[in-house]
C-alpha cells in the first residue's frame, strides 16, 4: 500500500473519530440541557399556576363576600376576612371605588385612608379580575385583584399580595441538585466515551494495520478482533477476504507453474529433435523427415495448449457472449462429423441418438466446446472396436446431452479431480493422444457460464458417462 493511501486511511479514521467524539459531546449537552433547563422551567410553572388559581379564588371569594354591603368599611371587610379565613400568610388591601384604602391587613405598615394606585387595583376597580407573578431567584411575588361590584357599580376593589421564599428556597434547590447530578452525570458519561474511543481507535488500529500488510501482499495476515459487534463482524469479513486471495493467488501460482510445465515439454522436445538433425552430418532424408514430423507434432500441442489457455483466460475474464437458440442435437452430428476419421483411425464407432431440434439458450462456441471435448475423450479413451453413444433427449424443462463410452473408465477416487486444471488420470495415454489435460475444466467453466450443469458417472475398466443438463429455450418465451 503506498504511503499516501495510508495516510488517507489514518486521515479517514482521525476524521471518523473527531466526528463520533463531537456527536457525543453534542448529545451530552443536549441532554445537560435538557435536565437543567425543563424540570426546573416545569416547577417554576406550576408554582405559579398553582398561585394563581388559590390567589384569584380568594379575592374573588372575598370580592363577593363585600358584595352584599351597601357601603364598604373597615370594620365589615375585617369581620368577611376573618369569617372567609382567606388571608393566611398574605397581605390584603380592600379600596372604596376611588382607589382609598379601606382595610389594610398588614401589622406593620397601615396604608389605610391613602390612595392605592397599584395597576392591579386599578384594572380591578375597571371591573377586571386581575393575576399578577413575578420570580426571582428570592421570592415568588404574586398579586391578585378582583372588582366588588354592589347593584351593578363597582364599589371596590379586593387586593391581595403574596411574597413566597419558600417555594423560591425549594425551586433553588432543585436546580442545585440538577446541576450536582449533571456534573455527576457528564463525568461517567465523559469516562464512558473515552474508554470507547480507546478501544474505537485501537481496533480501527488494527483493521488498518492488516489492510495495510495484505496491501503490501502479505495475505496470510490475519486480524484477532475480539467481541461481537460490527467491528469484530468486519475484521471476520476481512479474514475471509484474505484468506480467498491467499486460495486465488496460491491458484494462479500454480496454474502459472502448471502452464510453464505444459508449455516446457513440447519445447524440450523440438529442441531435442531439431539438435539431433543438427549434430548429425549428412543425415538420411527419411530421418530428417522423421524428426520435422515429431517436431511438427509438439509444434501442434503446443497450439492445442495455447488455444486452451486463451479459451479459460478469455471464460475468466468474460463468463460468456450473449447467447442465442442453439440446437444441442445439431451441434452433436457436427461433432460426430469432424470426429468421423479419428474414430474410425482408433476404431471407434460414434452413435447419435437425437431426433428434432433440442433448443437452449447458449453461446454457439461454448456449446460447442463442450460437445466437441466430451465427445473426443469419449472417442480418445475408449478402446478399439470400442463405442460412443451420444444421446440428446429433453426431460420437461430440462435438455439432457449423455455423451457414454466404452473405454477405458476413470478409477472412483479420481472423479473429483478430472475437472481441474491439467488434471490427467493416465498421464501416458493423455500425451500420446494430444491431451492437454484442459478439456474437461474448459467444459466445466463452460457449463458453469451457460446455466447448466455436468455429472459424471464410470466404472473403471468399462466406460463412462457424462450428463449435461440445460434449461430448454421454449419459443416465444424466456428460457424456463
Ligand atoms: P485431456 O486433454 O488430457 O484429455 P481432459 O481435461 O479432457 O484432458 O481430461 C482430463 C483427464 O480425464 C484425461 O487426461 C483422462 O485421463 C480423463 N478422462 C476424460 N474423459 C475421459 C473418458 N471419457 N474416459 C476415460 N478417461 C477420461
Amino acid at each position: 500500500m503506498s504511503n499516501s493511501r495510508a495516510a488517507r486511511l489514518r486521515r479517514l479514521v482521525s476524521s471518523l473519530r473527531f466526528r463520533i467524539s463531537a456527536a457525543f459531546a453534542a448529545l451530552l449537552t443536549a441532554a445537560l440541557i435538557i435536565i437543567n433547563y425543563y424540570p426546573v422551567q416545569l416547577m417554576r410553572r406550576q408554582v405559579i399556576s398553582s398561585k394563581e388559581t388559590e390567589m384569584t379564588a380568594a379575592a374573588m371569594t372575598l370580592a363577593a363576600a363585600l358584595e352584599s354591603f351597601s357601603e364598604l368599611s373597615s370594620e365589615n371587610v375585617y369581620d368577611a376576612v376573618q369569617l372567609l379565613e382567606v388571608m393566611r400568610e398574605r397581605r390584603v388591601l380592600v379600596t372604596d371605588n376611588g382607589g382609598m384604602v379601606i382595610y389594610d391587613s398588614s401589622k406593620t405598615s397601615d396604608v389605610v385612608g391613602r390612595l392605592a394606585v397599584f395597576p392591579e387595583i386599578i384594572g380591578a376597580l375597571s371591573g377586571k379580575d386581575i393575576f399578577r407573578c413575578r420570580y426571582s431567584e428570592v421570592a415568588f411575588e404574586s398579586c391578585a385583584a378582583a372588582p366588588v361590584v354592589h347593584s351593578g357599580k363597582t364599589a371596590g376593589a379586593v387586593y391581595f399580595y403574596d411574597y413566597d421564599t419558600e417555594q423560591a428556597a425549594l425551586l433553588r434547590q432543585t436546580r442545585t441538585d440538577l446541576l450536582q447530578l449533571s456534573a455527576g452525570l457528564s463525568g461517567v458519561c465523559l469516562f464512558g466515551i473515552a474508554a470507547f474511543m480507546f478501544s474505537f481507535s485501537r481496533r480501527l488500529g488494527l483493521l488498518l494495520r492488516g489492510v495495510k500488510r495484505v496491501g503490501q501482499g502479505e495475505y496470510s495476515y490475519k486480524i484477532s478482533m475480539q467481541g461481537e459487534d460490527e467491528l469484530s463482524a468486519i475484521g471476520d469479513e476481512f479474514n475471509a477476504l484474505t484468506e480467498q486471495i491467499q486460495k486465488n493467488e496460491e491458484m494462479r501460482r500454480q496454474f502459472v507453474s502448471d502452464a510453464s510445465h505444459e508449455l516446457k515439454t513440447p519445447l524440450a522436445s523440438i529442441h531435442l529433435l531439431s539438435d539431433s538433425i543438427l549434430q548429425t552430418p549428412n543425415m538420411r532424408r527419411e530421418d530428417v523427415r522423421e524428426f520435422l514430423t515429431g517436431i511438427n507434432e509438439e509444434i501442434e500441442r503446443l497450439t492445442r495448449i495455447s488455444e486452451s489457455l486463451l479459451n479459460l483466460t478469455r471464460l475468466d475474464a468474460q463468463p460468456s457472449a450473449r447467447p442465442v437458440p442453439c440446437d444441442v442435437g445439431a451441434v452433436v452430428r457436427r461433432c460426430a462429423e469432424l470426429l468421423g476419421g479419428s474414430a474410425a483411425k482408433y476404431g471407434v464407432a460414434i452413435e447419435v441418438h437425437s431426433s428434432g431440434q433440442h433448443l437452449i439458450l447458449a453461446d454457439p462456441d461454448g456449446l460447442y466446446q463442450v460437445v466437441f471435448n466430451l465427445m473426443e475423450n469419449a472417442v480418445k479413451y475408449n478402446r478399439p472396436q470400442g463405442r460412443v453413444e451420444v444421446e440428446v433427449l429433453d426431460d420437461e424443462a430440462v435438455t439432457v446431452l449423455r455423451v457414454r463410452d466404452t473405454g477405458i473408465g476413470i478409477p472412483q477416487g479420481q472423479l473429483p479431480h478430472i475437472f481441474g486444471r491439467f488434471y490427467r488420470v493416465d498421464k501416458t495415454r493423455s500425451r500420446a493422444t494430444g491431451g492437454t489435460g484442459l478439456g474437461l475444466s474448459i467444459v466445466a467453466e463452460w457449463v458453469k457460464s451457460l446455466g447448466g450443469r455436468i455429472d459424471v458417472r464410470s466404472e473403471y475398466g468399462k466406460g463412462t458417462e457424462f450428463s449435461v443438463r440445460f434449461v430448454t429455450y421454449r419459443k416465444g418465451g424466456a428460457a424456463q
